[in-house]
């Protein structure tokens, strides 16, 4: 389907974003009440062999949650040691599990207000923010490092938005949003219009789909100060936050995609299968 190159957008940012993004300091700053529609698109990739490419998106406390926490840090943290030595104390950020973990099937649990201000929720919230910009990418859930927490993270860039193809930018509906981070998420649909693009997630690394998402949401929850927030978005914001809160229901985008739209990132603007809905805009189905 034609459409699909004019509206295919890569959900992850390029690889000088990347960089880029990793010289950022994240403040603790708590987010912004509001913001408005965004889109993340993502640039194209030239070396997919060479670049990590971008995607969407990830606490109960299960066992297996923790155990793959646990087992992801450690063993980064062995590999750093060989190339940091004793003395440098360069900080492991935790790996970004890929489906297929339990963690990433199961709903997440909901964080005790009078725990956000303590110091491991902080802390698992600066990681996100960090995991979320190295990857990069333009959300994450606390499933998709491990903890079965809810909590998601997301923000789009001037800069990332800017290696999207302006028709896609426009059809997506996407604008820059300042770091949102939302803890006990709870979203609600808004309009009868719904929006099919291409997305895709750090924890189904190489692959897209066509997801039907509500065009315009709200979101509440509480901010990293533990404050509570209300999030209207519309739009690309408005299809990330309805991923990562996916997330926190244990249901990746490969659950409720588009059959026959699934592709790797690098047949990203074939044709559609004869059938598969045109990309855009309409009516909720
Ligand atoms: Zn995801």
């Amino acid at each position: 389907m034609e459409g699909v190159q004019r509206f295919t957008h890569r959900l992850f940012p390029v690889p000088i974003v990347a960089q880029k993004c990793l010289q950022k300091t994240f403040t603790k700053t708590p987010l912004t009440t509001t913001h408005l529609a965004l889109t993340f698109r993502k640039p194209i990739f030239t070396n997919r062999s060479i670049h990590q490419e971008p995607a969407l998106c990830s606490n109960l406390i299960t066992s297996a949650s923790i155990k793959t926490y646990s087992r992801s840090s450690s063993s980064t943290s062995a590999r750093a040691g060989w190339f940091l030595g004793l003395t440098e104390k360069k900080q492991v950020l935790p790996e970004i599990v890929k489906a297929g973990d339990p963690v990433l099937h199961e709903l997440a649990q909901e964080v005790r207000p009078d725990e956000i201000g303590s110091e491991r929720i902080q802390k698992i919230i600066e990681d996100m923010v960090k995991v979320m910009r190295k990857a990069p990418g333009v959300g994450l859930a606390a499933p998709q490092i491990g903890i079965p927490l809810k909590i998601i993270v997301l923000e789009d860039t001037i800069e990332y938005i800017s290696y999207a193809p302006k028709d896609d930018i426009k059809a997506q509906d996407r604008q820059p949003f300042e770091l949102l981070v939302i803890i006990n998420p709870k979203l609600k649909k808004k309009g009868k219009k719904a929006a099919l693009f291409f997305e895709g997630c750090l924890s189904v690394d190489g692959f897209r789909a066509v997801v039907e998402r509500c065009l315009e949401v709200e979101v509440t929850g509480l901010n990293q100060g533990g404050q509570p927030i209300k999030i209207d978005a519309s739009g690309w914001q408005a299809r990330i936050l309805q991923h990562e809160c996916d997330h926190l229901d244990g249901t990746l985008y490969v659950d409720k995609m588009v059959p026959r739209t699934f592709r790797t990132v690098e047949n990203l603007d074939l044709p559609l299968a004869h059938g598969c809905p045109k990309l855009g805009v309409r009516l909720l189905s």
